[in-house]
C-alpha cells in the first residue's frame, strides 16, 4: 500500500505540490537567447510557472487574437498579496476615485508595476526577457526579488501581440541556420512584407491604446482600467546600432504630465543607469522618445496616473538572432534578453524601495484629477446629429472610462470648435456633456483640446487629434460645470412609420457607418439599391443627398420578404429606415428619375505586397473585413493584370510606391481598363505617383530656389542645429479644413467642409477639365497640430479629394488618409462613398 502510494504520488507530482518549478531553460530545453520561441512556448512557460507556484503567481488569460492566440496577464507577489488580490485591485481603485463604492481606500498600497512585452511583434527579444523576468521573480534563490514582492504586484503582459511575434518568429525559424549568420545583408535579416511589428490586420498596436480599434487592445484596456498600475513599462526594440534606451523621456512632455511624473521617471531611469554602468553597457535617455501622442503604451498609461514608459532595446528583426553592428561588435538575441530583464527588474526593484510614495502620489493624482482638473473648460458638450457619430464618441468615452451624461434643454455660453467662437446656443435632444471634474480630466483635456501645447515640435508622432474634428461633432467648451444633466437617453424624434402592403419603398439616410453597413449587407444580399442625387420630401420627412432608396419594383424576386430583410439588416448595422407609400414625392425627384441612381455592388480589389504600406492595407482590409463586412479580394501588386482587372470594378491603390506606374505597357492596360468603366481609388502617395506618371493630375510645387534667394543668409546655419534643419519643412500630422462640394457623391452625407488629418505636404492642382475639385485646401486652413513655417505657405489653395473622369470610368484621389489607424471616424463615410457612389 505504501508502496502504491509512493508510485501514485511519483507520477502527479504537480497535484500534490512536489514538482520544482523550472527555469525557461530546463522547462525549453535551450537557453534563452539560443534561438526564438514561437508564442505558444511563451505561454506553455507561463502556464508551467503558475501552476507550479499557485501561492505566489496567478495567471489569467484576458482575450484572443484575431488568429486565436492567448493573450495573457501572470500577476506576481508575495503569498499575502495573492491570497487578497480582488481586495488590492479593489482598493487600487478606491485611492483613484474609480471603485463602485465610495469608502475611502488605503494608501498601504501595494504598489502595481505592470510590464507589458512584445506590442512590436518583431522586437522580439521581448517575450524571451519576459520568461526571464518570470523566473527571476519566482525562483526559490532569488532572495532579494521575494523582498520586493511584499510590497510590490507584478503584472506581466509576456506578449501584447502573439499574432505579430508568431509572423516574424515563424518566418526567420525556418531560414536561419544551424548557427544564426550575424552578416546584416543576409536573408535572416530581411524579414518579407508585410513584417511582424504589426497584429493581424497590421496595425500598430502601440499606436491603438486611446482609440482601441483593435481586438487586442480592446480586451486589454479593460483589465487596464480596472486595475491602474501606478508604473507602466512597454518593451520595445530600434535599429541595431542603438544603445539601449530609457527614461526620463525626450521634450516634448505634454503640459499634464505632473513634476512627481516626471521626478520618478528619473528615479527609474538612475536606478536602471546604476546596472548598466556596473556591465559596462551603453545607453541613452531624454532623446528621441517623447511623451506627447495620447495613443501609445507609455503615454496612455501616464494620462492615467502612472509612469508610464517606453524602454528600446538595439535590435528588433534587422538583426535576427546575431548582427554585426557599425562599432564591429556582435550583437545577440541573449545580449538584448539581458537588457531588457535587467530594465525590468530593476523598475521592480526601485518601485518597491518607494512603495509607499509612489501610492500616495498615484492618489494624489487622482485627487487633483477631481478637484482641479487642467486645461480652460470645466465641460465639454458635443451636439448630436442624426449620424451614429456620436454614438461612436460615446463608445470610446466608455472604453476610457471616462463619464458623460445626456443634457437637459437650456441655453449655454461656450467656446464652438468650429467657428472659434465664444456663442450662445441651446442644447438639443441627444446632445452630451462631459463635466471634467473626475478621475480621468487629463486624459479627457488631452483627448479634447483645440490645440495641444507642444514644448518642442520634433515629435515621433501626429500633433492634433481633437475628438471633435476626429468625428466631425461639433463641440463647445463651456467655463462651468453642467449640473443639469440625465443619464436617460432621449427618445427618437420620428415615429417610425406603420408598415403596411401599400408600402412602394424604404428610405435610409446616408450620413455614417451605419448607413454604409446597411448599404453593404443589402447589397451582399442582393438587393437593389438606389441613391439619391438631389434631396427630396416624402410623407413629410425631409432627405438628403446621397439617401438610400430600396424599391419594391426592382427587388419582386424578394417578395413578401423584403421588408423582412431590410428590417434585419438595420437592426444589425443599427440604421434606421422609412417605409414610403409612394415613389412620388413632393419635392426633389421621383423615384423613377434617373437623378435617382442605381447602386451595382462593386467587386473590389485591393492591392498588396512589396512597395505597398502595410499599414494603409492594413487599414482598409480592416475597414471592410471587420468592420463593413463586405467582400474584397486581395492581390499581390505584381499579381495585377488584364485577368484580375476583368474581375473588377474598384481597383484600391494604398498608399505606397507603385513600380508599375512607370512601366508604359501596365500603365496603358490599366488606363484602358479605367477608361472602359472601371474605378480607381488611390490614396496619399498612390495620388503623388500617379500625377508623377501623367495620369492628369498635377502636384503643386513651390519655388523653394526662389524664396532663398531673397535671404542668402538663410543658407548659414548652425551645426549644431542639424537635426532640427528639418522643421520648417515638416508636417508629423496635422488638421485642415477642407471646402467641400457636397453636391457630388464623394462628399454626400456631408456639411460643406470636412476635417482632415494632414500627414505630408502634397496639395495638387485644381483639376481643370474633366473632373471634379470636390475637397480643396483654401487659405488658412489650419486647425490644429503643428506645420513647419515653409509647409505652411505651401499647404494652402489646392486639391486634396478630386475626381477625374476618364472616358467612362473615373479616379478618384483622396491626398490623405481617410481611414487613418481606423481612428479618424469621420473618413469613413468619405471612403464608403469613393467606393459606392463615385461614377454610378
Ligand atoms: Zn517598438
Amino acid at each position: 500500500m505504501m508502496k502504491m502510494l509512493f508510485l501514485l504520488a511519483g507520477m502527479l507530482p504537480g497535484l500534490y505540490g512536489w514538482a520544482q518549478v523550472k527555469s525557461p531553460e530546463q522547462f525549453l530545453g535551450y537557453k534563452l537567447g539560443e534561438r526564438y520561441s514561437p508564442h505558444y512556448k511563451v505561454v506553455n512557460y507561463f502556464r508551467q510557472v503558475a501552476e507550479n507556484n499557485t501561492t505566489i503567481v496567478k495567471l489569467e488569460q484576458y482575450g484572443s487574437t484575431n488568429e486565436g492566440r492567448p493573450l495573457l496577464l501572470a500577476f506576481v507577489s508575495s503569498a499575502d498579496n495573492i491570497s487578497n488580490l480582488e481586495n488590492i485591485r479593489k482598493n487600487n481603485l478606491r485611492l483613484a476615485g474609480m471603485a463602485s463604492d465610495k469608502t475611502p481606500g488605503s494608501e498601504k498600497g501595494p504598489a502595481i508595476v505592470w510590464l507589458s512585452y512584445n506590442v512590436h511583434g518583431n522586437e522580439t527579444s521581448s517575450s524571451e526577457a519576459a520568461m526571464m523576468t518570470l523566473w527571476e521573480l519566482v525562483n526559490p534563490d532569488n532572495t532579494k526579488s521575494k523582498e520586493w514582492l511584499k510590497n510590490t504586484v507584478v503584472i506581466i503582459d509576456p506578449c501584447i501581440n502573439p499574432d505579430g511575434r508568431d509572423r516574424y518568429v515563424n518566418w526567420f525559424n525556418s531560414v536561419v541556420g544551424k548557427t544564426a549568420n550575424p552578416q546584416p545583408f543576409s536573408r535572416e535579416h530581411a524579414e518579407p512584407w508585410p513584417g511582424g511589428r504589426s497584429n493581424h490586420y497590421y496595425f500598430d498596436l502601440n499606436r491603438d491604446w486611446a482609440w482601441q480599434t483593435q481586438v487586442e487592445t480592446q480586451q486589454r484596456i479593460i483589465r487596464y482600467n480596472e486595475w491602474l498600475p501606478q508604473v507602466h513599462v512597454d518593451f520595445h526594440e530600434q535599429g541595431y546600432n542603438e544603445p539601449y534606451y530609457f527614461a526620463p523621456a525626450a521634450e516634448p512632455y505634454h503640459e499634464v504630465i505632473t513634476p512627481w511624473q516626471r521626478d520618478f521617471q528619473t528615479m527609474i531611469g538612475k536606478n536602471n543607469a546604476k546596472y548598466f554602468d556596473e556591465y559596462g553597457w551603453l545607453y541613452f535617455t531624454k532623446e528621441r522618445f517623447d511623451l506627447f501622442y495620447p495613443s501609445y503604451g507609455d503615454t496612455y498609461p501616464t494620462y492615467k496616473a502612472a509612469i508610464g514608459m517606453t524602454f528600446e532595446q538595439g535590435g528588433h528583426s534587422r538583426s535576427g538572432a546575431a548582427v554585426i553592428n557599425e562599432d564591429g561588435d556582435t550583437l545577440t538575441l541573449s545580449d538584448r534578453i539581458n537588457h531588457h530583464f535587467t530594465t525590468g527588474m530593476s523598475t521592480v526593484e526601485i518601485t518597491s524601495m518607494n512603495a509607499g510614495r509612489v501610492v500616495k502620489e498615484f492618489k494624489s493624482y487622482y485627487d487633483k484629477a477631481r478637484t482641479t482638473p487642467p486645461g480652460e473648460y470645466k465641460a465639454y458638450i458635443i451636439k448630436a446629429d442624426e449620424s451614429d457619430r456620436l454614438d461612436r464618441l460615446k463608445k470610446l468615452l466608455d472604453r476610457n472610462a471616462i463619464e458623460w451624461n445626456y443634457t437637459v434643454p437650456a441655453s449655454y455660453s461656450g467656446f464652438n470648435y468650429f467657428n472659434s467662437k465664444t456663442e450662445n446656443f441651446k442644447t438639443a435632444d441627444g446632445d452630451i456633456v462631459i463635466n471634467t471634474n473626475q478621475s480621468n480630466s487629463n486624459l479627457i483635456k488631452v483627448l479634447f483640446e483645440r490645440n495641444s501645447k507642444i514644448s518642442d515640435s520634433a515629435t515621433y508622432d501626429i500633433t492634433a487629434w481633437s475628438m471633435p474634428f476626429v468625428f466631425g461633432l461639433n463641440a463647445y467648451g463651456l467655463p462651468a460645470y453642467i449640473t443639469a444633466v440625465t443619464k436617460t437617453a432621449p427618445g427618437l424624434t420620428v415615429a417610425v412609420q406603420p408598415v403596411s402592403s401599400a408600402i412602394s419603398a424604404f428610405a435610409a439616410r446616408w450620413n455614417g457607418m451605419g448607413s454604409a453597413k446597411f448599404l453593404a449587407a443589402l447589397l451582399k444580399k442582393g438587393v437593389k439599391v438606389r441613391y439619391a442625387e438631389q434631396p427630396f420630401s416624402a410623407q413629410g420627412i425631409n432627405f438628403e443627398k446621397g439617401t438610400l432608396i430600396i424599391t419594391r419594383t426592382s427587388n419582386t424576386s424578394f417578395g413578401n420578404t423584403l421588408e423582412e430583410t431590410i428590417k434585419e439588416v438595420a437592426q444589425s448595422s443599427g440604421q434606421r429606415y422609412f417605409p414610403l407609400q409612394s415613389g412620388f414625392v413632393e419635392k426633389g425627384f421621383d423615384f423613377g428619375s434617373d437623378r435617382v441612381r442605381i447602386i451595382h455592388a462593386p467587386k473590389i480589389t485591393l492591392l498588396a505586397g512589396e512597395g505597398v504600406s502595410s499599414l494603409g492595407m492594413g487599414e482598409i482590409w480592416h475597414f471592410f473585413d471587420a468592420q463593413l463586412n463586405y467582400p474584397i479580394n486581395i492581390v499581390w501588386v505584381n499579381d495585377l493584370n488584364k485577368n484580375v482587372l476583368k474581375e473588377t470594378d474598384v481597383l484600391i491603390m494604398p498608399d505606397g510606391n507603385y513600380r508599375f506606374l512607370s512601366d508604359k505597357p501596365t500603365s496603358e492596360i490599366l488606363k484602358d481598363w479605367v477608361s472602359s468603366g472601371g474605378k480607381i481609388i488611390a490614396i496619399e502617395n498612390a495620388v503623388s505617383q500617379l500625377a508623377r506618371n501623367d495620369w492628369g493630375i498635377k502636384l503643386k510645387t513651390t519655388d523653394d530656389k526662389k524664396e532663398e534667394k531673397k535671404d542668402d543668409y538663410n543658407l548659414l546655419r548652425r551645426y549644431e542645429d542639424r537635426e532640427r534643419d528639418f522643421l520648417p519643412n515638416y508636417n508629423p500630422g496635422s488638421i485642415y479644413k477642407i471646402e467641400l462640394d457636397n453636391s457630388h457623391p464623394l462628399a454626400f452625407g456631408y456639411p460643406g467642409y470636412y476635417y482632415t488629418l494632414k500627414q505630408d505636404d502634397n496639395v495638387y492642382e485644381f483639376i481643370k477639365e474633366g473632373g471634379w475639385n470636390v475637397g480643396v485646401i483654401k487659405k488658412d486652413a489650419q486647425v490644429s497640430g503643428f506645420v513647419g513655417s515653409k509647409l505652411k505657405e505651401k499647404l494652402k489653395d489646392g486639391l486634396i479629394l478630386g475626381v477625374q473622369n476618364m472616358g467612362r470610368g473615373h479616379v478618384v484621389y483622396l491626398a490623405d488618409n481617410p481611414l487613418f489607424r481606423s481612428f479618424w471616424e469621420n473618413g469613413k463615410l468619405l471612403f464608403c462613398n469613393a467606393v459606392f457612389l463615385v461614377g454610378e
